[in-house]
């Protein structure tokens, strides 16, 4: 198929737990899709959370993020696990995940919730309310209430004790994840729904006047706005009606895993967050499950599935990017399940085969 075409470089980031197994059959099909496509993806592998407690005494070593920065994207497998329960901020390996998002200045997290047809039983919703559900939630991560300042303890008038945060955002935190949620609206059905809580708070009331300023550099994308309380309400009562949902850091954190029990899945499901320029992050968004490491048991699925949103959202690669997804559907399709997705009369395999069933399935894509 001559030289290729294009080339990348990736860090692979595995991790703890299932993490460096799940990343292991990722990497297989990334490559894969990869160059089928004329692409040519260089790997390097590198420590991060437990793995690098133990080898460097940091769960961040300086190398890794370097590494990473340097990249043109990273795909990360798990962090943590029991063995390295700290109270010690440093020592924890949750803080080189942290580390490392800061590091790449992604502020902007991207979440599936989608209902494959081949799984519409593992929803904890009616069949019918669950069926081709395909949402997008994309959550502002670096600002608003987690990080604004003032924060603290303190007295109030009366001498009782108060905990205090607060909800801040200036216009160009929202200009930038506002971009990301029009592209990413643009890349799918074409439909934005911002949500927020304008009626109460003035940082939403500047976020809904902001996002509806940008919209009109998007003139292909519907703009709609929705309160917070009543998106939660919709997001079990109709899924249906969302496309791309963009939302500020704390109200993203709730409804992406509101969104995420729809699917019933946690196996399956992918991450990407992204920043202005440099490396984006993707990563399965469920942990190292250590009760099933090492025991070749893990679903390898939402790993491959961040591999994908790698090259779609991290390279612009889409007909690679839909390659690897076809061939996810078309191994459900066959039967092929790990455990967590288990259901009589289908095919139970492991990690590392279902990994071989997706490279099979990679490689008949047309
Ligand atoms: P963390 O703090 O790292 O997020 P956690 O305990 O909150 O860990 P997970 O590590 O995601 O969450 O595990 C939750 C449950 O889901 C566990 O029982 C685990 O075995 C299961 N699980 C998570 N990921 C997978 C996967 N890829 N395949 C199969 N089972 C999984
Ligand atoms: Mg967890």
């Amino acid at each position: 198929a001559g030289p290729p075409k294009k080339r990348y470089s990736v860090t692979l980031l595995p991790g703890d737990g299932i993490g460096p197994e799940v990343i292991s059959v990722a990497k297989d099909v990334l490559s894969l899709a990869a160059s089928l496509e004329g692409i040519a993806l260089q790997f390097e592998e590198m420590r991060v959370g437990g793995a690098a407690i133990d080898a460097d005494g940091v769960p961040l070593p300086e190398e890794t993020l370097s590494v990473a920065r340097q990249s043109d994207a990273v795909l990360l497998g798990a962090i943590g696990g029991y063995k390295w329960d700290s109270n010690v901020r440093e020592l924890k390996p949750e803080t080189g995940l942290l580390k490392l998002r800061a590091g790449l200045g992604v502020f902007a997290n991207l979440r599936p919730a989608t209902v494959l047809p081949q799984l519409v039983d593992s929803s904890t919703l009616k069949r019918e309310v669950a069926e081709g559900v395909d949402i997008m939630v994309v959550r502002e991560l670096t600002g608003g209430i987690y990080f604004g300042n003032p924060r603290g303890f303190g007295k109030n008038d009366n001498g009782e004790d108060i905990g205090f945060n607060t909800e801040v955002y200036a216009a160009s935190e929202i200009d930038r994840i506002a971009h990301i949620a029009f592209e990413t609206a643009r890349k799918r059905r074409g439909r934005l729904c911002s949500v927020d809580k304008a009626n109460v708070l003035e940082a939403s009331v500047l976020w809904r006047k902001r996002v509806t300023n940008v919209a009109s550099e998007y003139p292909d994308v519907q703009l709609s706005h929705m309160y917070i309380d009543n998106a939660a309400m919709q997001l079990v009562r109709d899924p249906k009606q969302f496309d791309t949902i963009v939302t500020n850091n704390i109200f993203g954190d709730i409804l992406s895993d509101e969104a995420s029990m729809i699917t019933g899945s946690i196996g399956m499901l992918p991450s990407a967050s992204l920043g202005e320029s440099g490396p984006g992050l993707f990563e399965p968004i469920h942990g190292s499950a250590p009760d099933i490491a090492g025991q070749d048991k893990a679903n390898p699925l939402a790993t491959v599935l961040s591999a994908a949103m790698l090259l779609r959202y991290g390279l612009g690669e889409e007909n690679a990017a839909k390659r690897i997804e076809n061939a996810v559907l078309e191994t459900l399709d066959k039967g092929f399940r790990t455990g967590d997705i288990f259901s009589t009369g289908k095919v139970l395999v492991g990690c590392r085969r279902m990994g071989e069933e997706v490279l099979k399935s990679v490689d008949s894509q047309i």
